[in-house]
């Protein structure tokens, strides 16, 4: 018979942490407390299979499930020493979901599950607390309503609040036992009018009821969101948790709260937690009370705060990583509830990795395996620029608030997740402020720049979620007050209205008017630490695509072992040294297509020469001692040229031109599909005269800077070369200007001629395209785009649905993004397979957007390329991707050996 149901308690487990799969992660994490002896209330798991039965079964729980449920409770009976509905002393029990991945707060959750009309006086009696027990059941009322029974929140909550009027009283915990005994009668009586059903009294009818509930938050829409923002895929479902419940809301004596073994801001090694007397959980992690820090809980209970302590230790020399655990202390007796991998911020993520390293908790290659690539994108994320004047900056100061997750972000404000993901649609900067927010905002969270709510602790629902997307957020600005109908906020006479731009410093907790500067911020030394590690472990070399020498200052900075591909064409627009300068190149390679013969195109192309010279000697410098791909020119022509007929007209009288010349010329130019038109190497073919200045500027370039010191390795590279005959032709042509010049420099040069591959045909006869190439570099965004027959320019139409698992689904990612290692890579192996054949020692490199994507990175190292390259900025995501591939392949075959 199928195991549906796994029981934890009095020290054993059925399940064990590694069983994440299976028990989801809360499940996991309290079978594995159970096991090493922390002290956890006893309970059962019902397994993702079930879940996962449930759906594919029409919703229908498996046959043997009733009964595996019902021996757990029997077992959780016996272990308590309690029975559920017992109307002297009952057993109450929380029904937690939990997933393989934490989700947090996007699925339900149901509390004091049990009571009823008569375990509720038992309750009373055995703790002596009546407005405690009619306090936890009106919680069970209400959250049965609103999670098992879908009833609106607003009209029990509205219920709460005329009760509290009717009393004259403000907060919840003055209200008397008698204040909730009536609430209690009343939520039950609107159950009953909404609903046609008694509220249950059975028990084991309450819990089935929130089994159902809790497998189906699974697809709620919040949690599908949630899903695809983080892609999780792959999952089977949630499992459910029936734990018997301890209280944090007896007294002064107990409590709750939430803490990190390290500080999942900073990552330095510190208790760090929030902690709420009086208080179930699920008040400090919906963040309606702003809770107390734990060095308060150290004064307070002084006992319990020091076996928490030593709890922290324990878990996280148990887990070798930071935890993030809530626990709840019951007349002075601590509960763990739960432990999981704790969300960490960029930056904490780096520091925590590298302190554990060299702690010898664990090794290097574990600290590689931590980072995310996304971590290393986000360290970069800005911060206010320093130069604002501080006294200017301090007068724009509109609240403070509580620095959840640092970074700076600056945007519109809305006060809607909906109004956020509209006005981000039309590609506007938003902050996305609100009282509170509940998982339902997640949507909206995701697309904000920044996000600032009103209450709140930093373990609430927005700084455990913005904290695990690395996103600027404030929380806790209590002293503002916000008029969701108006669409304002403000404090102390200052209003800000929807629209307005605001600044967020999440690493102050401060919130500025306006639209401040941001720059990106200063990394954290365990950057430096942890990359050294990166470098010393990857086989594959970084380079990076940079076409200015600023942009190759900036690559070298992040780690980039040279130039992958320089794009030349980038150049005939703009200078960028001498910004005023651009039009005249322009109007040189205007002059250039304009032309009529050989010889005026070599006249224009003359004075284009001195600017791609000056280009290149910038490069060089910039990647002293480090190899430097340039591509020849690329696009087809008609791309330099105006379309409308008052910049013809301009271009027509710059160049003394008949503007219907000018006219005749563009059309000519048209082609009803460019890309696989008259572009690439094809252009060389035609107008060698192109190629011939290129290679002139390069070598000219080279020969000046070698003169002066700097050591130059340049590569000439050539587009979108279809076949042997038509690179040899442009070999030719290549080494006739360059050797010429060398010869008459009388210096010696050593210099590379190869292609890129982009073009199916190019990849399958690689081995002949090798016979004339010193090193192919794989041009994979056109690859791409001629392998699948899909255009890079128009394919983001419709791709999204291609990506989405809920429409065709046909792709995991978006293969612009992410190689397409199936199709476009069974080329690429081929490519490199055959053309060592031919050239055993040939260099093989990628230069299309997939070299700064880990995943594709990992790919290139498999298939035995010699480096990527990547844009500036992605340069450390693909030192760190090709790091970890060597660790992951290195752990593999360890466990074969196994
Ligand atoms: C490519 O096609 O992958 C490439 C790098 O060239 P471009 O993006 O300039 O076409
Ligand atoms: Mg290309």
């Amino acid at each position: 018979m199928k195991k549906w149901v796994y029981f934890f308690g009095a020290g054993k487990a059925e399940g064990d942490g590694e069983w994440r799969d299976v028990l989801g992660g809360k499940g996991a994490g309290l079978a594995e407390m159970t096991r090493i002896g922390l002290p956890v209330p006893a309970g059962f798991t019902i397994s993702t299979e079930a879940c996962d039965y449930f759906y594919k079964n029409n919703k229908k729980f498996p046959a043997e499930l009733k009964k595996q449920v019902a021996d757990n409770v029997k077992r959780l009976e016996k272990v308590t020493g309690k029975r559920l509905g017992d109307p002297k002393s009952p057993l109450l029990v929380s029904v937690r979901s939990g997933s393989a991945r934490s989700m947090p707060g996007m699925m339900e959750t149901i509390l004091n599950l049990g009571l009823n009309s008569k375990s509720v006086a038992g309750l009373a009696a055995s703790t002596k607390n009546e407005r405690f027990a009619y306090d936890a059941y009106r919680r069970f009322v209400q959250m049965y309503s609103t999670v098992v029974m879908d009833l609106p929140k607003d009209e029990l909550e509205h219920r709460l609040r005329a009760m509290k009027d009717r009393l004259g009283i403000k907060e919840d915990t003055a209200v008397p036992a008698s204040g909730w005994k009536d609430l209690v009668a009343e939520y039950k009586e609107h159950f009953r009018k909404k609903t046609g059903k008694d509220f249950p009294e059975d028990p084991i009818e309450q819990l089935w009821g929130a089994i159902g509930a809790v497998f189906g938050s699974w697809m709620a829409e919040k949690a599908v969101t949630y899903r695809r923002v983080e892609k999780i895929t792959g999952l089977l479902g949630t499992a459910v948790n029936v734990v018997q419940m301890v209280f944090g809301n007896t007294g002064e004596n107990s409590g709750t709260g939430v803490c990190f073994t390290r500080n999942p801001s900073t990552g330095e090694k510190e208790f760090y937690g929030d902690y709420l007397v009086n208080a179930q959980g699920e008040d400090v992690v919906a963040g309606i009370r702003t809770p107390m820090h734990l060095t308060e809980m150290a004064k307070t209970m002084p006992k319990v705060y020091a076996q928490l302590e030593k709890v922290r230790v324990k878990l996280e020399k148990h887990y070798r990583d930071m935890q993030d655990m809530e626990f709840t202390v019951e007349e002075g007796k601590l509960y763990m509830l739960q432990t999981r991998t704790g969300k960490r911020t960029p930056a904490a993520a780096f520091r925590v990795a590298v302190d554990m390293a060299n702690e010898k908790l664990i090794t290097k290659e574990d600290a590689i395996l931590r980072i995310k690539p996304e971590d290393i994108e986000r360290l970069f994320y800005p911060v206010i620029d320093a130069k604002v004047d501080r006294k200017a900056l301090e007068s724009t100061i509109f609240a403070h608030g509580i620095d959840a997750v640092p970074g700076a972000a600056v945007g519109k404000v809305v006060f809607t997740a909906a109004e956020a993901e509209a006005w981000a649609e039309r590609k506007e900067k938003v902050v996305l402020v609100r009282r509170e927010t509940s998982p339902e905002d997640v949507g909206g969270m995701a697309v904000a720049q920044g996000i600032l709510t009103a209450t709140g602790g930093k373990t609430s629902h927005a700084a455990v979620v913005a904290r695990g997307w690395g996103k600027c957020c404030i929380v806790g600005a209590e002293k503002i007050s916000i008029d969701y109908n108006a669409k304002t906020m403000s404090v102390g006479g200052k209003t800000v209205k929807q629209g307005d731009w605001v600044t967020l410093d999440g690493s102050q907790g401060t919130v500025y008017l306006g639209a401040q500067p941001l720059v990106s911020p200063e990394l954290p030394k365990s950057y430096a630490s942890l990359m050294k590690w990166v470098d010393q472990t990857r086989k594959l070399g970084v380079r990076t695509n940079a076409d200015t020498p600023q942009d190759s200052r900036k690559a070298r900075e992040m780690g980039a072992e040279g130039i992958g591909l320089c794009r030349t064409e980038h150049m005939f627009f703009t200078d960028f040294e001498q910004p005023e300068k651009g039009a005249e190149r322009q109007r040189a390679i205007q002059e250039m297509i304009l032309a009529d013969n050989r010889e005026a195109r070599v006249k224009a192309l003359d004075k284009l020469l001195p600017f791609q010279r000056r280009d290149f000697t910038g490069i060089f410098k910039a990647m002293d001692g480090l190899p430097v791909t340039i591509r020849l020119i690329d696009p087809p022509l008609h791309e330099f040229v105006p379309h409308e007929r008052k910049k013809q007209e301009e271009l027509a009288k710059d160049l003394g031109l008949d503007v219907e010349k000018v006219a005749r010329r563009v059309e000519q130019l048209h082609e009803a599909n460019p890309m696989l038109g008259h572009r690439g190497c094809r252009l060389a073919i035609t107008y060698p005269e192109i190629l011939e200045m290129q290679v002139r500027a390069i070598i000219e370039a080279a020969i000046d800077c070698q003169k002066s010191g700097v050591k130059v390795l340049p590569e000439i590279m050539i587009p979108l070369a279809l076949d042997k005959k038509e690179l040899w032709i442009l070999e030719q042509a290549t080494r006739r200007v360059a050797d010429d010049i060398i010869k008459k420099a009388g210096v010696k040069l050593p210099y590379l001629f190869g292609t890129m591959i982009e073009l199916p045909r190019a990849a399958l006869l690689a081995d002949e395209i090798a016979e004339v190439a010193e090193f192919f570099s794989f041009g994979t965004n056109d690859l791409t785009q001629t392998t699948m027959g899909l255009s890079r320019d128009d394919a983001g139409r419709f791709l999204p649905d291609y990506v989405d698992e809920k429409k065709a689904g046909v792709f995991a990612a978006d293969p612009f993004q992410s190689l397409d290692t199936k199709g476009v890579g069974m080329l690429m192996r081929w490519g490199i397979e055959r053309g060592r054949k031919t050239r055993p020692n040939l260099k093989v490199g990628i230069c299309g957007e997939h070299g700064g994507d880990a995943e594709s990175v990992k790919f290139c190292h498999k298939i035995g390329m010699n480096y990527v390259s990547a844009s500036p900025f992605r340069v450390p995501i693909s030192r760190l991707a090709a790091a970890q591939v060597v660790v992951e392949e290195k752990l593999a075959k360890k466990k074969k050996r196994k």
